[in-house]
């Protein structure tokens, strides 16, 4: 692009809340030929309320009384808490934990009135959820992989967490000393524009995609309430895969636009052909993108490449 129409378009683009870091950038997102959108915090507003609580029933003890059913012990056998208890427990697991997920846990059992316990040893798995010990208590809260890897087996929740999924709510396994104990589930709200910011990309002849650390069925749900193609759904990318997830999608000659708020997208916006970073984001991935949004609108990224492709076209 000439100077002058990198000047014309960073203006444009100023005065209406789209940042172009230079004008190689501007020449770039005229390019562009797929959307790739992060979920949460992107297409839908990743501010997270609790809205189930989930007790399972416990493993029944044999008739006479006897022990419980277990594989030769192997199996922690499962004592069933309380809606209260499972939510205090993950709670106070999630106390130290600073993911929007947690929050809303956090916030969701103060306001049911339940006073959280101090927590130790806290540890969190990126991507996967957390551990700590709660009263002596050994609590998980997280996905099916974080329960795997520990060893707990997750099935015994697998309908719940379904029927919750299917909602296109996050589900989170509650595992207390070895065995799944109950479901808490956040939901979180799509943004008012982030249908139309798909239709509108899609009438302009781009693909639009939606990667996520999300499971599948949360992830295609909101995909179904946006317009996006099932099949164009990545979910359940741990955060340092997401920028793999990327190089895979250009690997067959597509210039992506990467979408994302939050640090765990900042590499993947690295790799993208322009990455773009949306509304209140973190600075990690302002610094990473080559476009940054003032405001928290996905309708601004069909704004970004429209100016883009009339200024360019123009001037040329
Ligand atoms: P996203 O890509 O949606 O921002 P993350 O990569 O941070 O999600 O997390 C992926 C998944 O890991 C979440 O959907 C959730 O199931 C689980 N997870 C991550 N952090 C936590 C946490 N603090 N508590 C419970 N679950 C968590
Ligand atoms: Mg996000």
């Amino acid at each position: 692009a000439t100077p002058a129409a990198t000047m014309v378009g960073s203006t444009l683009g100023a005065q209406n809340g789209v940042l172009f870091k230079g004008g190689d950038v501007l020449e770039r997102a005229k390019d562009v030929d797929t959307v790739v959108f992060d979920k949460t915090g992107t297409l839908t507003t990743g501010e997270m309320t609790l809205t189930d609580v989930v007790a399972l029933e416990g493993e029944t003890a044999a008739p006479d009384g006897g022990e419980t059913a277990t594989d030769g012990g192997a199996v922690a056998a499962r004592a069933r808490l309380d809606e209260s208890e499972v939510l205090r427990l993950a709670a106070s697991a999630e106390r130290d934990s600073e993911h929007p997920l947690a929050q809303a846990i956090v916030e969701g059992a103060a306001e049911r009135g339940l006073d959280l316990a101090d927590a130790a040893d806290f540890e969190n798995v990126p991507g996967q959820g957390v551990r700590a010990t709660v009263d002596g208590r050994e609590v998980l809260v997280g996905n099916r992989r974080l329960l795997e890897s520990e060893g707990v087996d997750p099935s015994p929740a697998e309908g719940e967490m379904e029927r919750l999924e299917r909602e296109g709510k996050t589900a989170m396994l509650v595992a207390v000393d070895g065995a799944v104990a109950g479901v808490v589930a956040d939901a979180d709200t799509v943004k008012e524009s982030s249908a139309d910011a798909v239709a509108d990309l899609r009438e302009r002849g781009l693909d639009v995609m939606l990667i996520t650390g999300d499971n599948e069925r949360t992830a295609r749900a909101v995909a179904e309430r946006v317009g996006i193609d099932p099949d164009d759904v990545r979910a359940g990318v741990l955060p340092e895969d997401k920028a793999d997830a990327l190089e895979d999608i250009q690997s067959t000659g597509r210039k992506a636009m990467m979408v994302g708020d939050g640090v765990n997208d900042a590499p993947a916006l690295a790799v993208a052909h322009v990455g773009t970073a949306i509304g209140s984001g973190t600075d990690v991935a302002i610094e990473a993108a080559d476009v940054t949004l003032m405001r928290d609108d996905p309708l601004d990224v069909v704004k970004a490449i429209r100016i883009s492709e009339a200024t360019l076209a123009k001037i040329k």
